[in-house]
């Protein structure tokens, strides 16, 4: 595989990469080994729990959790075992600011390859099951605004009012993915000046 480290950048909707189906990856390689402590640079910059290949443009079956300060990296993963039933907020690095609640399943048991290409076979519940869940989508092209009960989407600005709450503004699907689309073009347009 090939790819500049300097280059990499997280892809946001409606990115094509993000719809595509990624491949299996059938060796770990130094090179891959490199590329997987990128993504979980990345991740970390990014202040997110969770990331997948696709999510930098890259379509291999990859993804890396941190939900409680331990990193996984996770190649070729399978939910093999799904229980219950939670809901939650959500929200995706390639959706900035877009939040809204997701039901998954509460505990999953995902087995594939750790960064050395070792089997593994990993069991969880809460917000690392929901993690989980939602990188493993990425890797099939799904994106949680399919699965988002779409009355409870709002923006969260990272703003606060004057008694310190969030501000968050309720939108509709439809409204916000005009945004990210409009964000797009205009990010395209200015790369062609
Ligand atoms: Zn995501």
């Amino acid at each position: 595989m090939e790819y500049d480290m300097s280059r990499l950048q997280i892809v946001k909707y409606p990115g094509a990469v993000l719809r595509k189906k990624a491949v299996t990856v059938d060796r770990v390689t130094p090179e891959l080994q490199n590329f997987m402590a990128d993504m979980a640079e990345i991740m970390y910059e990014s202040r997110g729990v969770g990331l997948a290949a696709p999510q930098v443009g890259i379509s291999l079956r990859i993804i890396v959790v941190d939900t409680d300060d331990r990193l996984q990296t996770i190649i070729n993963p399978k939910i093999t075992r799904a229980e219950g039933s939670q809901t939650g907020v959500e929200g995706c690095l390639s959706l900035p600011g877009l939040h809204g609640d997701v039901t998954c399943a509460a505990s999953v048991t995902v087995r594939g390859l750790n960064r050395f290409g070792k089997k593994i076979t990993l069991s969880g519940e809460g917000l690392w099951a929901r993690a989980i869940q939602h990188e493993i989508d990425h890797l099939d092209g799904h994106l949680f605004i399919d699965r988002v009960d779409a009355s409870t989407l709002r923006w969260v600005t990272g703003e606060t009012d004057e008694n310190d709450n969030q501000i968050e503004r309720p939108t509709t699907l439809p409204d916000a993915l005009a945004v990210f689309e409009r964000m797009a073009k205009i990010e395209k347009d200015e790369t062609l000046v």
